[in-house]
């Protein structure tokens, strides 16, 4: 609830206009806690997708390693491969008859030995990488376990400020059961009217002659009823039931005011 409102007796001398106030505040404040409470599903939705999304990091990391081992599983395959073609030709070139067939055959052998190189290359490079998405795998892990305990901490406190929620709709509900039977019944049917069909706000301060949720001027003659606060005057344009708070600060030129009360 936003703004001072002083409802002693010496402001209001009709009474039930300082208990449409005091039902306007516990109104507003029970509309607040139950809009807090109607964002729950939305708040554990973003948790959920906060914790989905770090074990997405982890899911993704460990898929790069695993592609990364089995890239160098096969690289290292294709050497042995190619070691084994080469010790076959070092055996063949222990039979060859002329220099020419021999010199044939040191060329085989040299582009064998030049293709292992450039496979053994690529196992090197592959095992760097491999290193680096190891690192990859372990700093997000540690990422997810950090989340799981913000996330854990905060449904623990969402959980705690929603029973809170629960619990002052509850005492608010009591104190507007308690209120409501003091007022006046057709001071009451104005208020119930007013606040169905404005929003659950049925109570406007006039401030510097204008009423402060609609921001349309008051008749003269009405703003100085109003102040007297005496007696239940409606806003011409809204309806709303109007109080005058001398205590109240002055507006900005703008005309910007105070939340509904
Ligand atoms: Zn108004």
């Amino acid at each position: 609830m936003a703004g001072p409102v002083s409802a002693g007796p010496f402001l209001f001398v009709n009474a039930n206009l300082e208990r449409l106030i005091a039902l306007q505040r516990l109104d507003s404040a029970a509309e607040d806690a139950r809009r807090r409470l109607a964002e729950e599903p939305e708040r554990t939705k973003t948790l959920d997708g906060r914790l989905e999304a770090a074990r997405q990091r982890v899911a993704t990391a460990k898929a790069r390693s695993t592609d990364n081992q089995s890239v160098r599983r096969a690289f290292e395959k294709d050497v042995a491969v190619h070691q084994g073609r080469l010790s076959k030709f070092r055996d063949q070139l222990m039979e060859v008859k002329t220099n020419v067939e021999y010199q044939a055959m040191q060329k085989e052998i040299e582009f064998a030995q030049s293709e292992v190189k450039a496979i053994e290359d690529k196992v090197l490079e592959r095992m760097i990488e491999g290193d680096e998405l190891t690192a990859t795998v372990k700093r997000v892990e540690t990422e997810l376990a950090t989340e799981q305990k913000a996330v854990e901490a905060e449904r623990r406190a969402m959980a705690a400020e929603l029973a809170e929620l629960k619990a002052s709709v509850e005492r608010l509900g009591g104190e507007r059961t308690e209120l409501v039977r003091a007022i006046d019944p057709q001071a009451l049917a104005v208020f119930e009217l007013v606040a169905g069909r404005r929003n659950g706000v049925a109570v406007a301060e006039a401030r510097d002659g204008i009423c402060s949720i609609c921001h349309v001027r008051l008749r003269p003659q009405v703003f100085n009823t109003v102040r007297r606060n005496d007696q239940l005057i409606q806003c011409d344009t809204c309806n709303r039931i109007l109080y005058f708070s001398p205590a109240a600060p002055v507006a900005t030129p703008d005309g910007v005011s105070q939340p509904a009360q």
